[in-house]
């Protein structure tokens, strides 16, 4: 196949979609080429092979093995990109002609390409490769940050500071979009939306992400003032202005693009509210084509539009005050003929309580018919929010329901793991990832097989820790002899819990700290060591947040803790990549019910890393009793602070009595007991908490239903 091509053409061709985002085999044929230059380039393949100096790669040309590697993951990706005999292909065939459009502020689909800041986007990257990999025609819709979200650097004090780096288009995987109808049809896409304030203009980038495709709009355009050219500059940056004009280009813009690249979609799934005005722009749509009214068009499209909410708490909703909404959406409120009243009121709980503001959750729920929370917890956190609402229904009739997080297997497995499943599962496993059976080959794995395969694992990490360390501490200023005390921290055979999270307050990452003398107790018994590693960003304005990490990394750099309790900088998905797949106990301690979901302990579990969490989110629904660890029983209590305090002591509990225990207690060198819970986990949670299994459910209970219009009844799902 495509022998005419250069060996350069072809690595390009790869390297224009981000398929290899989740195949390691097909990624380290651009790190083998130069390890260093490729991680200097932020192991972003475009960008290294920009920059690989012609000889390297023509010594190349000669290898013919190097060849074969290259030539075989083409005809992989190739395959990949032409099987028809996809789920979707079997389910949801109407979906070919007008695809599910998803749109979120954020996707994190690398590290190379950032454009999220945490969870949020995580999950909507791994939603748009699940959706690839079922064959699921979906156009994810997000905005291009020049500067993306920041890199978290700590200065000699331990205090956070946040640097940027400049994103070029040129050196990332991503083209200009194309125009496909009208006079303008092949011309790179450029969209308009009036405000009162005068046209925002926008450019519009595409993505390949397998075979799904993802549009990120930018407004850094010469068109635009100074003052919206910086728009799109920075992931949650800027003032309430800069937020409503994102969100507006987001959402009204979003809809726009893909209406000029051709793409009419059959469903909009909003992934957070932050893309809610786009339900007024697809009623904007409706009205000019088919000549209704707003009422009408609104009502009509409600049944094709998806929301999916993942805040439990109020202040976490984005509100807007009537001036700012009306500076924004003016012109198109003109359009779809509201007076400013009817449309503030559309955001509003109280449609006629002037002093709400605009939320855009409001916005999002009156008009989708299908709101959905992120797990059966916070499914009934959010009925209960939103009761106002619906003023005649009782709390259990409220329509939101929940379709639990996943994650995608593919992107957090690591290679070593996807070999052993392998080994033990059928070869389709991958596919089949949702039948329970598939992950029952897990029991005939020896003990000795997953044992090794977790501690080599640990060992990479603890390889990685080290080095990484190193760089960075030696920023600080450490020299000499300190930065060789670092080759002794953290012992790959001791138990090691990792904690990695935004230093968000009800995350709690200093729940251990809140008792100093029980913790240094607990790191210094030498026959049962137990190290963490810790890992997270504050939100640059969050002061509380930025104080509480200095206090952390100050402390650990004392005894006891020294060398026992490591924090790592800049937390990404590289970063968190080996630490769901190499530690062994992951920790989470979130103040019950804020955690909506939680998403890094499902990568964990795959990895046979056990849980060990407050049952909050996910947990609840997975915790059996034999599968992980629980930390107190789901209480809640109404003052947070006692609250705190019992699950602290319910943690302290957990870890000496339980998780050391079992821990060290061997048999031939092997924790059998705990390799039985490791099994017991992969086998009773893998099928189920897996972007597959989520984005079919959302295929099932949501989209074909939308997408054939023939909803009466709207009902929780
Ligand atoms: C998975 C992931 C998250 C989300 O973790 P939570 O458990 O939802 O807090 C955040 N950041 C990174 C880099 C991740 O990989």
């Amino acid at each position: 196949m495509a022998n005419h091509k250069t060996i350069h053409e072809k690595l390009n061709e790869l390297a224009y979609n981000m398929w290899w985002a989740w195949h390691p085999r097909v990624y380290t044929i651009f790190r083998d080429l130069d390890r260093d230059l490729f991680r200097q380039h932020g192991r972003n393949p475009v960008a290294f092979l920009k920059h690989l100096p012609p000889e390297v790669l023509e010594r190349r040309t000669a290898d013919t093995e190097f060849h074969a590697r290259v030539d075989r993951a083409l005809r992989q990706l190739n395959r990949y990109l032409g099987n028809t005999q996809t789920w979707s292909a079997k389910h949801c065939g109407i979906l070919e002609a007008r695809p599910v459009a998803y749109f979120s502020a954020e996707f994190g689909i690398h590290e190379s390409l950032p454009i999220y800041s945490g969870g949020l986007g995580i999950l909507a990257g791994d939603h748009i490769k699940s959706a690839s990999d079922l064959g699921l025609p979906l156009w994810g819709v997000g905005l291009f940050y020049r500067e993306g979200y920041f890199r978290q650097r700590l200065d000699e004090s331990g205090w956070q500071v946040s640097e940027y780096r400049q994103n070029d288009p040129g050196a990332l995987p991503v083209r200009p979009a194309k125009v496909a109808r009208g006079k303008e049809m092949g011309k790179d896409l450029a969209i308009r939306i009036d405000t009162r304030e005068g046209t925002l203009h926008a450019r519009v980038w595409e993505v390949a992400i397998g075979r799904s495709k993802l549009i990120l709009l930018d407004s850094n355009v010469e068109e635009n003032p100074l003052e919206d050219r910086q728009l799109t500059a920075r992931l949650y940056g800027g003032d309430r202005r800069t937020r409503i004009r994102q969100e507006l280009l987001l959402g009204v813009g979003g809809l726009r693009a893909l209406y000029w690249m051709g793409v009419i979609p059959a469903v909009l799934h909003l992934n957070e509210g932050h893309s809610a005005f786009v339900v007024l722009e697809a009623a904007r749509q409706r009205m000019e084509r088919d000549g209704l009214t707003f009422e009408q068009a609104s009502r009509f499209n409600a049944t094709r539009t998806v929301f999916t909410t993942h805040t439990p708490v109020p202040a976490g909703h984005d509100r807007f005050d009537p001036g700012l909404v009306e500076q924004t959406l003016g012109p198109l409120r003109d359009e779809l003929e509201l007076s400013l009243h009817d449309l503030m009121a559309l955001g509003r709980v109280h449609q006629n309580d002037d002093s709400e503001p605009f939320n855009m959750t409001v916005l999002a729920l009156k008009l989708s018919r299908f709101a959905n929370g992120v797990s059966s917890l916070h499914g009934g956190v959010s009925r209960n929010m939103w009761l106002d609402l619906w003023e005649d229904r009782e709390v259990d009739q409220i329509p939101i329901g929940h379709i639990t997080n996943g994650v995608h297997v593919q992107s957090w497995l690591a290679p070593e793991m996807h070999d052993l499943y392998n080994r033990h599962f059928t070869p389709e496993w991958p596919t089949r990832q949702c039948a329970h059976k598939t992950w029952r080959g897990i029991e005939d794995v020896e003990d000795e097989e997953l044992w090794e395969t977790h501690r080599l694992l640990k060992v990479r990490l603890v390889a990685f820790v080290r080095e990484r360390l190193k760089r960075h501490l030696a920023e600080r200023g450490w020299t000499g002899e300190q930065l060789e005390e670092i080759d002794t921290f953290l012992d790959p055979e001791a138990l090691l819990i990792g904690f990695a999270r935004r230093f968000a307050v009800y995350k709690r990452a200093d729940l251990l700290f809140r008792d100093i003398e029980r913790l240094a107790r607990l790191v210094s018994d030498e026959k049962r060591k137990v190290q963490f590693v810790f890992a997270g960003k504050a939100h640059p304005q969050d002061v509380g947040g930025k104080e509480l990490l200095q206090q952390i990394v100050t402390l650990i750099q004392q005894e006891p803790f020294r060398g026992k309790m490591v924090f790592l900088e800049d937390h990404d998905m590289n970063v968190g990549r080996h630490l769901v797949q190499g530690v062994d106990v992951w920790l989470n301690t979130p103040r019950r019910p804020m955690e909506a979901c939680g998403t890094s302990g499902q990568k964990c579990l795959l990895n046979g890393v056990l849980n060990l969490s407050i049952l909050d989110g996910w947990w609840p629904e997975a915790y059996d009793g034999r599968n992980g660890f629980a930390i107190g029983d789901g209480g809640a209590h109404v003052d947070p602070e006692e609250q705190d305090r019992r699950d602290r002591e319910a943690l302290f509990d957990v870890l000496e009595n339980e998780v050391i225990p079992l821990f060290y207690d061997r048999e031939d060198g092997i924790p059998r007991r705990w390799v039985r819970r490791m099994k017991r986990a992969i086998r009773t949670l893998g099928w189920k908490f897996n972007t597959d299994r989520m984005v079919m459910d959302y295929a099932e209970l949501a989209y074909l239903r939308a997408a054939g219009g023939q909803l009466r009844n709207p009902r929780r799902f």
